[in-house]
């Protein structure tokens, strides 16, 4: 979530104002709601609240986000207040300077977008899919058509390495570790 723009410091504001990528569907494909939270939701996060198995969510791209989050004075998820990702932390920790952070963001922004442009044109659709949506249609794919193997290829490792590179820097080091671990012998 674009984190908690009132409490977090000036500098951790300006990196999440232009990025966005843990409310559009790009890191996640949803966020975890408290027990009891239910109730106390703005609406368009309530029309997105699924319960999967013993935990209560509500999906992403979060409708209340807009290039940044257009509800960041109200009242919101707990979630979007106390999340922080790795980038941040890094920052606030004193171990990636503003203007590093600033543009690990940008390039995961225009990556992002060459992979959605990619897709758009090889499927000639004009379709608004986020990230991760993106990659849902695509393992849903049974059939991918012929004409287009050498294409679909290169969305295929693009999405991968894109994957690496938002796991590396937003994520824990944890999991990218289990990452790395998991593709080793
Ligand atoms: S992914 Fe990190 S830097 Fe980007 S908006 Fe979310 S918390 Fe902020
Ligand atoms: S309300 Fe939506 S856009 Fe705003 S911080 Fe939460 S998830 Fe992000």
């Amino acid at each position: 979530m674009a984190s908690n723009l009132i409490e977090n410091p000036v500098s951790e504001q300006q990196i999440c104002i232009k990025c966005g990528l843990c409310c559009d569907g790009t890191l996640f494909e949803h966020a975890a709601l408290q027990a009891g939270e239910h109730g106390s939701l703005p609406e368009k996060i309530v029309d997105n609240y699924r319960k999967l198995k013993d935990e209560e969510v509500f999906l992403l791209p979060c409708h209340y986000f807009d290039g940044k989050c257009t509800i960041y004075d109200q009242k919101k998820a707990v979630v979007c207040s106390a999340f922080r990702c790795q980038l941040l932390k890094d920052f606030s920790m004193g171990q990636i300077s503003k203007d590093n952070a600033d543009k690990i963001v940008s390039d995961a922004l225009k990556f992002r977008d060459e992979i959605l442009e990619l897709y758009k044109c090889i499927f000639e659709v004009d379709t608004k899919l986020s990230f991760r949506e993106l990659l849902n249609e695509m393992g849903k794919m049974t059939a991918p058509p012929i004409e287009k193997t050498k294409e679909l290829a290169l969305l295929k490792a693009k999405c991968n390495i894109y994957e690496t590179l938002l796991i590396k820097n937003f994520k824990s080091i944890k999991t990218f570790e289990s990452m790395i671990d998991s593709t080793v012998e």
